[in-house]
Parts: structure tokens; sequence; C-alpha cells
């Protein structure tokens, strides 16, 4: 039997290694939609290769280029925002939520409200609205499956496991580009150093994430929404290996770990044969010529955006949003030149100071509207901040 499949943010780093993986397959797979941005060209020859119903790119600027580059073949071209969210709603069994940052939320909304299975790589969905998505899914009738490394991991170690038996969950983190790096010279890390990710080959922006941590500070409050454990159980390991993706530790001491090699491909093709095992074209390990795996506690000083992270958990409601939006506007900065590598935390810490005085905003029901409105305020501040200064 095919499946219709819908793949959001179809040209990036996963919605590639996605493509990958249904292309082995031919015949299986029903494309519905799929998504991408300003690389037309490439997601114009993904809908052809994949015969696709429909192809959507986020800019309507990009329309006409993609009409054309469809042009006689029968697949339909859209654009913008409404558009991408109108493909999420046509009916498909499984979907990629696949775009990066808070663009993501409203389609995988939009895909769980028709009872899609979805699979979820677009971790600031859970950051920004996590008890939403939830609801929605539960709602529906929906599964959500984690594509997140760490959460695939922590999904399988927990697989015939009762989730009240867990003492302890633990993510790793490669530590990323600036790991062995002296503290004193990470303020002027550069653009270029920060898009080098020692194991993973991602897209820009979480590999810049990778280096500061903000992407395990994000993973942090996926872990804690995903599975529903209180923060306190939550563990961050620097491994700088990255063959080891997570570790769920259970009242009698047993520690469960997942351990495979840095390619998303499996995790991706995890979800996509949950609840089978299919082959996948991974890399298997040969752990006698590795030899050794190394763990050590993450610096605290290095990394300010874990504890960020733990402060937002604390407090709830609208601040994963905030936090969410805050970090974009910083990262934007630092890849514009605007601002140095270790003020990002900065600047997330003062938007998260200037908001939290507003309870109101903090605390209002966790509705789409209300994370769009807590998300824009942030980044307006954000901007401010960066623009007059910390
Ligand atoms: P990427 O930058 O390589 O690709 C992002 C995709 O989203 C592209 O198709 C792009 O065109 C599209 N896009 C960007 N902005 C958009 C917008 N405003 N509206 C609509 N579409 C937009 O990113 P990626 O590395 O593939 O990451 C995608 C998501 O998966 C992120 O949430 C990331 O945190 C998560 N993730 C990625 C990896 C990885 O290995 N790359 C691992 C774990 C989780
Ligand atoms: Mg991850």
């Amino acid at each position: 039997m095919t499946r219709r499949i819908s793949i959001f943010g179809a040209t990036g780093s996963i919605g590639t290694s996605t493509i990958d993986l249904i292309a082995r397959d031919p015949g299986a797979f029903d494309v519905v939609a799929l998504t991408g941005g300003g690389n037309v060209a490439l997601l114009a020859e993904q809908a052809k290769a994949l015969n696709a119903d429909i192809a959507v790119t986020a800019h309507e600027s990009h329309l006409a280029d993609l009409r054309a580059a469809l042009a006689g073949t029968g697949i339909e071209a859209a654009a913008g925002t409404i558009a991408i969210e109108e493909a999420a709603r046509r009916p498909a069994d499984w979907v990629m939520s696949a775009i990066v940052g808070a663009a993501g939320l409203a389609p995988g909304l939009a895909a769980l409200e028709t009872g899609a299975t979805l699979a979820l790589a677009n971790k600031e969905s859970l950051v920004t609205a996590g008890p939403l998505v939830l609801a929605t899914a539960k709602q529906h009738g929906a599964r959500l499956l984690p594509v997140d490394s760490e959460h695939s991991a922590v999904f399988q170690a927990l697989t015939g496991e009762d989730i009240a038996a867990v003492e302890r969950v633990i993510i790793t983190a490669s530590g990323g580009a600036f790991r062995d790096w002296p503290l004193e010279r990470l303020a002027n890390a550069t653009l270029a150093e920060a898009s080098c990710h020692p194991n993973w080959d991602m897209g820009q922006r979480i590999t810049i994430d990778s280096a500061s941590m903000f992407n395990k500070a994000l993973e942090l409050i996926e872990t804690r929404e995903f599975f529903g454990v209180d923060p306190d159980k939550i563990e961050v390991l620097v491994h700088p290996q990255s063959l080891v993706h997570a570790l769920v530790g259970f009242h009698d001491g047993a520690l469960m770990a997942h351990v495979g090699p840095a390619d998303m491909r499996h995790a991706i093709g995890y979800a996509l044969n949950w609840p089978a095992r299919r082959a996948l074209p991974v890399e298997r390990l040969d752990l006698a010529r590795i030899g050794q795996l190394e763990f050590r506690a993450p610096d605290e000083a290095r990394y300010p955006a874990l504890a960020l992270a733990r402060a937002v958990m604390d407090e709830g409601g609208l601040s994963g949003a905030v936090f969410n939006a805050a970090k974009e506007e910083a990262l934007d900065a630092f890849i514009e030149g605007r601002i140095g590598f270790m003020a990002m935390a900065g600047v997330v810490e003062a938007v998260l100071d200037r908001m939290s005085g507003d309870r109101s905003l903090i605390h209002a029901a966790i509705t789409l509207d209300n994370v769009r409105a807590a998300d824009q305020m942030s980044r307006l501040a954000a901007r401010e901040i960066i623009t007059t200064g910390l």
C-alpha cells in the first residue's frame, strides 16, 4: 500500500535526507506536498523527481520562477506562508516537519489537525508551543514522532518501558565547533568558524546553535515537552564523538543508551518506518575501531544558553516562545555581523528579563495567536536591544 507523504522544508538538510530515503523505495510513497524557501530550482527538481501534487515556496517573489520550472508537469505551484499552511491541510499519512525556526509551528499544527503522523524535526514547535502541539495531536488522534537525534534515541530507549520508572534522561552534546577553544577566544569567533560542525552535516542555523549550545538549550525544553519529564531529571552530557545520542536512566540504576552513527537518516528512517524497523543505508559502527567514547560535564560559563533554558522551563507558559524568538533574532544579528558570538546569550537573557515583567503575556493561554504575539514582541525587544547595545 502506498503512503501519502508531505515534506515541509524539503530543500533543507533534513528535507533532502528524507527524500534520499523515500527515493530508495519507489512505488511505496505517494508524495502530496513539498515546500521550500528561495531554492526553487531544487524544489522543482524534487517535485518532478517524486511527482508531487504541489510544490510551495515560502516566498511570493519566487512564485513565477517555481511556476516556470514546473510548467507542463501538471504539478501545482504556490507561494507564501498561507499556501504552506494550506498544503499542510491536504490529507497525508506521514508528514515531515523540517522547516527551520518558529515558521514550522503553524504547518505542523495544520498537519496534526488532519490526523496525520507528524515526524517532528522542527524542535521550535515544542519549544514555542509544546502543550498546544501535544493537545492538538491528542484531539485529532494524530501521532507525533521525534526526529531530533537525541529525542529519537530517548523514544527508542523508552520503547516497552514505563515512563514512571524513569529516573533521568541524558541528552548528549558534541560541544560544537568551539568545545576545545579557550574561553576568552569565544567572543571573537567568526561566522565561518561557527558554521563548521565537527560531527554533523546540518543547516547553517542549527550548526551555529550547536556551537553556542542554544541547540542543546532548545533540546532540553523539547525533551521536557515531548516526554513530560521534570526539568530536574534532564541532563546534558558532552560527548565529543556524537555516537551515543541519549541515555535513559531507570529506577533500578540501569542506563539504556542509544548508539548510532552521526547520520540524521537514522532518526528520520526510524520515524518513517515506525513502528517497524527496516534496513537503513547508514554506516554500521565498528566499536573496536572507534575504541573510546568520551563524556564530560558541560562547562556552564562556556554555554550560558543552558542556564537560560533551565530558567525558561521553570517559568513555563509562553517563555519558550520568547526564548526562541529572541534566539532567532540574536542568531540573525550574529550571522549579519552585528553582534559577537557570546553576545547572543546576552541578548536572549535581556529579552527574557524584559518580557518576564509582563506576566499577562507570559502566562496567557498557549494558543497559536498568543504564541505569535509573544514571538513578535520578543523579536521587537531583541532588535531594540541589539541596536542600542546591551
Ligand atoms: P535547513 O536550513 O537546512 O532547511 C530549512 C528548510 O526550511 C529549507 O527547506 C528552507 O527553505 C525552509 N525554510 C526556511 N525558512 C522558512 C520559512 N520562514 N518558511 C518556510 N520555510 C522555510 O535546516 P535543517 O538543518 O534541515 O533543520 C530543519 C529543522 O530540523 C530545524 O528545526 C532544526 O533544528 C531541526 N533539526 C535539524 C537537524 C539536522 O541535522 N539538520 C537535526 C535535528 C533537528
Ligand atoms: Mg539534536
